[in-house]
């Protein structure tokens, strides 16, 4: 008699795949802003979807060795009009197409918003990689390369981290490819680190980003930074980055929160021993000296700057009402819905949008690959500069068109990133 046959949970269903909110999130801000500019109607259709999907199932072997997983992987690629595409890869057990897709859009507005010459793209594995050794997050990784290798390369695809991966998943992902190629291709990916050809700055680049926008941000509407406040959501590598410089500009960071919860100080709260503490003990847990709040009275606490950093679909319809911060500054993809952004606007509150927000990761990575097309390494210096020199050109621009055309930032920003993609693709045409 064979083995009791498991039942299999992660139920595989090609319409369910595409149904997802995000990608109908992502969809609907691109109709939106298409609408707003009157985009060519041939031009709307083709970026409505990606150009190229690819899913893939293949096994895990967990580290009892009798024990084999089947996983689902992703790897979307949105618009191949503008040079390779590019995004990151994310290990979370809510990936799905849908999602993937949705974060690939964004991708390609991000891009062209910030004037690199990349399309969008994503990839990701449903997979909760917190439950995983290093071993099997080694095999994994190696294994969903293999699956996606002839997808990816230094000219086609150029992946990244994301939720759920880091430097060394990088790495692998570096490792496995080279291997097939025969040599050594540091730049198939960027976030590596910085011994394997990984840019100085990139690790921090999108917290860091951020920060500067908020300094945009604040100049524009008045505000002294040092005078300020802040309420983080999320403390992984954005909001820890962002927590950090934010505080090194002088500002009061009153509270955070990570899957442990919220912890809330109106004195505010040290990053620096935040930073300790969850070096130690790999959440906020138990960190002294500070109130436990929930993540729905985190969003709501009085504050001057809020930065989700965390998960998407966080201000929604039902609690954008209560969200009282003057700067709405999203380090995380797709943290508002779209009912969210209209009562935002009613209420004055000022948006630095996903895409604009934390595109100082992608923008470092940029400077990664170009660092390794040519073997050479930039200083600390000169990345940050370049860095902020992009970042505050494109917040100029997405501010211009906000105010002269009378729109908000989001759709001031997606308008910005869009319009260059349908020049583009005007200007090569249809082949054949
Ligand atoms: N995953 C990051 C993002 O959403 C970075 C992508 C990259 O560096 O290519 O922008």
């Amino acid at each position: 008699m064979p083995a009791e046959i498991r039942p299999f949970e992660q139920s595989f269903n090609v319409e369910a795949e595409w149904d997802s909110p995000m990608f109908g999130l992502a969809q609907q801000q691109f109709t939106g802003a298409a609408k707003m500019m009157g985009l060519d109607e041939n031009i709307y259709e083709r970026l409505l979807f990606p150009q190229r999907t690819q899913i893939v199932s293949f096994p895990c072997r967990r580290d009892a060795y009798g024990e084999v997983e089947t996983l689902f992987g992703y790897r979307v690629q949105h618009v191949l009009t503008m040079g390779p595409t590019k995004g990151g890869i994310r290990y979370h057990q809510d990936v799905n197409l849908g999602e993937v897709s949705a974060l690939a859009m964004w991708m390609t507005w991000k891009c062209s918003l910030m004037r690199l010459p990349f399309g969008g793209a994503k990839g990701g594995v449903r997979i909760d990689p917190t439950q995983l050794s290093r071993a099997e997050l080694q095999r994994l990784t190696r294994r969903y390369t293999m699956e996606i290798i002839d997808t990816i390369g230094p000219d086609r695809d150029i992946p990244a981290p994301d939720m759920g991966t880091n430097e060394q998943v990088m790495a692998w992902i570096m490792d496995t490819y080279s291997q097939q190629v025969g040599y050594a291709v540091p730049e198939v990916v960027t976030g590596k680190p910085t011994v394997l050809g990984g840019s100085h700055g990139r690790a921090e680049a999108t917290g860091r980003g951020l920060c500067y926008l908020i300094g945009e941000a604040a100049d524009h509407l008045g505000l002294e930074l040092e005078r300020c406040t802040a309420v983080v959501q999320g403390f992984g590598n954005v909001g820890s980055n962002a927590a950090r410089f934010l505080s090194e500009r002088g500002v009061r960071v009153i509270a955070v929160s990570d899957v442990s919860g919220g912890i809330y100080n109106q004195r505010g709260l040290s990053v620096g021993s935040l930073l300790d503490h969850v070096r130690e003990h790999r959440t906020l847990e138990n960190f002294p000296d500070c109130e436990r709040i929930s993540n729905d009275e985190l969003l709501e606490l009085e504050c001057d700057i809020l930065a989700p950093a965390a998960l998407q679909n966080q201000i929604t319809g039902e609690n954008a009402g209560r969200i009282k911060c003057q700067i709405l500054a999203e380090g995380a993809n797709g943290p508002t819905t779209l009912e969210a952004d209209a009562i935002l606007d009613g209420n004055g509150v000022f948006v630095i949008p996903d895409i604009l927000g934390n595109a100082g990761g992608v923008t470092a990575s940029y400077f990664e690959w170009v660092q390794d097309t040519q073997s050479i390494s930039w200083g600390i210096e000169e990345v940050n500069g370049r860095l902020r020199t992009l970042l505050v050109e494109a917040f100029k621009r997405t501010l211009q068109r906000s105010t002269s055309s009378g729109i908000n930032m989001r759709s001031a920003a997606l308008i910005e990133g869009i319009e260059r993609v349908a020049q583009a693709k005007l200007l090569r045409g249809v082949f054949p």
